[in-house]
Order: structure tokens, then C-alpha cells, then sequence
């Protein structure tokens, strides 16, 4: 699997950069994981909605889902110019009644509802999901794939949920939203501080561990430095358009 990096920053994006997007390749397949602000930007850099295989949503925070309603509008534009004919699948959550009906007007995007105990197949890549502690209903999200295993938080704060999906993750791209010593209002929000991620990354056996859904706050290096004591090994930091191999 290659995990290409879109997007990485919590609440609102940087200048120029995104809320939380990854984009999931395999030989088959590319899956969107999350949309949010800025996200499709990135993405069009790589690829357009004609080769997209699926889209999964964690949960409907703007942070995640803001780009979700301009998606529809390029997938009409692809359906219009006949470049992309077929609905594309959208893994999520029910959210907001609106959003899901723009989303399934015209069968531009084939929504098909998801909960923590569902098995998703998309191609040869096998989804599982577990629940977070996040103030809406969250999804955290393994991806299994030709024995390799890549585990994505979403937004959550600590939970044994969270930390049974993670084990032995080849990757474990955990959220860290805030610095050490904030941790109760870390909980308070249903974040993670970034000591809590890397321990709870190494309690789940974890072999790598990457931060995402950064503060704007703060010196991020710090935030690394924290992951990384808590881990016990080096934290990988997130940058536009990285590509994570696992
Ligand atoms: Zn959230
Ligand atoms: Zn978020």
C-alpha cells in the first residue's frame, strides 16, 4: 500500500495546504480517506475523480468532510462528460441530511452506510473499523492488504477500541492534536495529546507510528519530540504529498 498525504492539519488548513485527506493505492485500487478543506486541491495533483475506487468517511466534522459536496459537483462534471459513468462508493457514516442528499442525487456517488462491526472489501483491500471517543460518532479504520496492515485514529482520544484495531499495525497513523500537559482538554474534545498517541501506539505493538490532525499552535517539532519519547522510537511528521509505504 501507498498512503499519500493530502491533507493533515485539525480544525481549518494552513495556507496553501489541508484538513485531513489521505489518499490509499494499491495496484488496483485508490481510495479517498476522508475530504476534508482543501483536500481535492492535493488530490487532483495525483489523480482525478475518474480513477477514484471509493471514498471512506470517518465521521462528519467539516474537517473531514468539508470537500465531500464539491466532490459530488466534480463527479457530475465527470458523469457530464462521460469520463467516469459509474457511481462512485462512498463508505460512511449517516450524516447530515442534507449533504446525503446532494450526495444521492443522480446516482453520482453510490452511499452505502458503515458501522464499527461492518467488513468492507474494496478490491483486495479488506476494511474494518472500530468506534472512537470523539463528541459525534467517529470510525477508526484498518486496512489490510497483501498481509501488510495500515490503521488510521481518525479523531478520537484514548480508547481500548482504538488500541485493539492498531495492533501490530505496520503503520499506525494515530491523530495528535495537542502538546503534553493538555491532556484534559484533550479529553474534554476527544483528541489525543501527543505522548498519549505514541503510547498508544507502542501498548497496540504498532512497528511505525505517524502523527496527523496537527495543532496550529506550537512548535510541531515538539509535538514529534513527545510522540517519539512516548514511542520509544522515531515519529514520523507529515508533509504535503508524502507518500507512506507499507
Ligand atoms: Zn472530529
Ligand atoms: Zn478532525
Amino acid at each position: 500500500m501507498k498512503i499519500h498525504v493530502l491533507g493533515y492539519w485539525g480544525t481549518y488548513p494552513a495556507p496553501g495546504e489541508a484538513t485531513t485527506g489521505f489518499l490509499v493505492e494499491t495496484d488496483g485500487e485508490k481510495v479517498l480517506l476522508d475530504c476534508g478543506s482543501g483536500v481535492l486541491a492535493q488530490l487532483f495533483k495525483l489523480c482525478g475523480v475518474e480513477s477514484l475506487s471509493a471514498v471512506v468517511v470517518t465521521h462528519h466534522h467539516y474537517d473531514h468532510t468539508a470537500d465531500l459536496g464539491v466532490l459530488s459537483y466534480a463527479l457530475l462534471k465527470a458523469r457530464v462528460n462521460q469520463t467516469r459513468t459509474t457511481p462512485l462508493p462512498m463508505y460512511m457514516l449517516e450524516g447530515p441530511a442534507g449533504l446525503m442528499r446532494d450526495l444521492r442525487t443522480e446516482p453520482l456517488a453510490d452511499v452505502r452506510r458503515i458501522d464499527a462491526t461492518d467488513t468492507v472489501h474494496i478490491g483486495e483491500l479488506t476494511l474494518t473499523f472500530a468506534p472512537t471517543v470523539h463528541p459525534v460518532k467517529c470510525l477508526a479504520v484498518r486496512f489490510e492488504h497483501q498481509g501488510k496492515v495500515f490503521v488510521f485514529s481518525a479523531d478520537s482520544s484514548v480508547c481500548q477500541p482504538l488500541r485493539t484495531l492498531a495492533h501490530g499495525a505496520d503503520l499506525f497513523l494515530c491523530e495528535a492534536s495537542m502538546y503534553d500537559g493538555e491532556e484534559t482538554v484533550a479529553k474534554r474534545a476527544g483528541h489525543m495529546t501527543a505522548g498519549q498517541a505514541g503510547q498508544l501506539a507502542r501498548e497496540a505493538g504498532a512497528r511505525r507510528l505517524a502523527l496527523t490532525h496537527y495543532p496550529h499552535e506550537g512548535d510541531l517539532e515538539r509535538l514529534v519530540a513527545q510522540a517519539t519519547e512516548a514511542f520509544g522510537q522515531p515519529v514520523q511528521r507529515l508533509h504535503t504529498l508524502d507518500v507512506l509505504t507499507v
